[in-house]
């Protein structure tokens, strides 16, 4: 008999990951608050579950892939009981510092063994099974994720073995990311502002050392005004706060990761939330008095 694995959350990154695990021999069944994003997942010989509870029931692993520490706390408060004394939960949404601390109390009151698993890579690597896993728990239970990470990822780095140990690497690396990003959207807008093609400040750094594809991706799509969903901007707020208070936590100075969260922010009330972080470009409107004072 396969190895199962029940996926809870089939949003961009779930369904990808789900159909990666099926792919790699798993026996996956499914869940999703809106049953009708997990369904054509059932193309793929994935089973879709009615209610979290049945999707947990018989499986060796359970991995979680929510919006927030909130969602995941809500989900499984009704699947931990469900599952398996000799189960694992291989927690992969991105929840923030205090919100692992709170997720993997709840998993040790039910004896549930928990893995601290975020991943780096949007949408197309989590369809393409080349996510990058940072991974935080005891050693002894290394051996037994670490197929299902190989289905999902291309390589995973086990961070440490304190609870929280994966989550940490994973605020530093998205506040690497959520700050490409931002400046991205800042110099491409301040080009187009002072009258100049906004593609020259990607020629300009195209091939030096300043330059990077993720600018160059994430550039192009701001200066089309196209912004498809491989992070959104929802998503990318909540992580924005989450980097803030693990800054904050660790006790160093957070204004610019606010200010950027405050841009975020600023974004979505503008109607932005389900589009591309990209779209973060849309906030620095506002400065036409500037530039008529020029
Ligand atoms: P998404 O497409 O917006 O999916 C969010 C998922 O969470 C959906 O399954 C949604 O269910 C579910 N959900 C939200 N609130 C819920 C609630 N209160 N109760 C139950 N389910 C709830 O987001 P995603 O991009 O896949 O991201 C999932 C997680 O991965 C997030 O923590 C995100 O930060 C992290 N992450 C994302 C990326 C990325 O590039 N996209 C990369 C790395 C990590 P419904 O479909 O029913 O709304």
């Amino acid at each position: 008999m396969s190895t199962s694995v029940a996926v809870l959350g089939t949003g961009i990154m779930g369904s990808g990951m789900a159909k990666n695990l099926v792919r790699a021999g798993f026996d996956v069944t499914a869940w999703n608050r809106h049953r009708e994003k997990a369904e054509p997942l059932a193309e793929a010989g994935i089973k879709i579950a009615s209610d979290a509870k049945d999707a947990v029931a018989e499986a060796d692993f359970v991995l979680t892939m929510l919006f927030d520490a909130d969602a995941v706390e809500d989900v499984m408060g009704q699947a931990l009981p469900a599952m398996r004394e000799d189960a694992v939960w291989i927690q992969s949404s991105t929840v923030g510092l205090p919100g692992v601390a709170r997720l993997a109390e709840r998993a040790g009151y039910e004896g549930i063994a928990f893995v601290d698993a975020p991943v780096l890579g949007t949408r197309q690597p989590a369809e393409e099974g080349t996510l990058l896993v940072l991974a935080g728990c005891p050693s002894d239970l290394r051996e037994r994720v670490q197929p299902v990470f190989d289905a999902i990822g291309s390589k995973t780095v086990w961070v440490g073995e304190l609870l929280g140990d994966g989550h940490k690497l994973k605020l530093v690396a998205n506040s690497w990311v959520l700050s490409i990003v931002g400046a991205t959207a800042q110099a491409v807008d301040l080009t187009k502002r002072l009258g100049l093609d906004p593609t020259l400040f990607l020629e300009t750094i195209s091939g030096g050392a300043t330059d990077c594809a993720y600018a160059q991706l994430k550039g192009k799509a701001m200066i089309a005004g196209e912004f498809p969903p491989a992070f959104p901007l929802s998503g990318a707020a909540k992580d924005a706060q989450l980097i803030v208070e693990a800054m904050d936590y660790a006790g160093t100075r957070s204004a610019f990761m606010q200010s950027l969260a405050a841009q975020f922010q600023d974004a979505i009330e503008a109607g932005h939330g389900s589009e591309d972080m990209a779209s973060v470009i849309t906030a620095f409107d506002g400065g036409d008095q500037d530039r008529a004072s020029l």
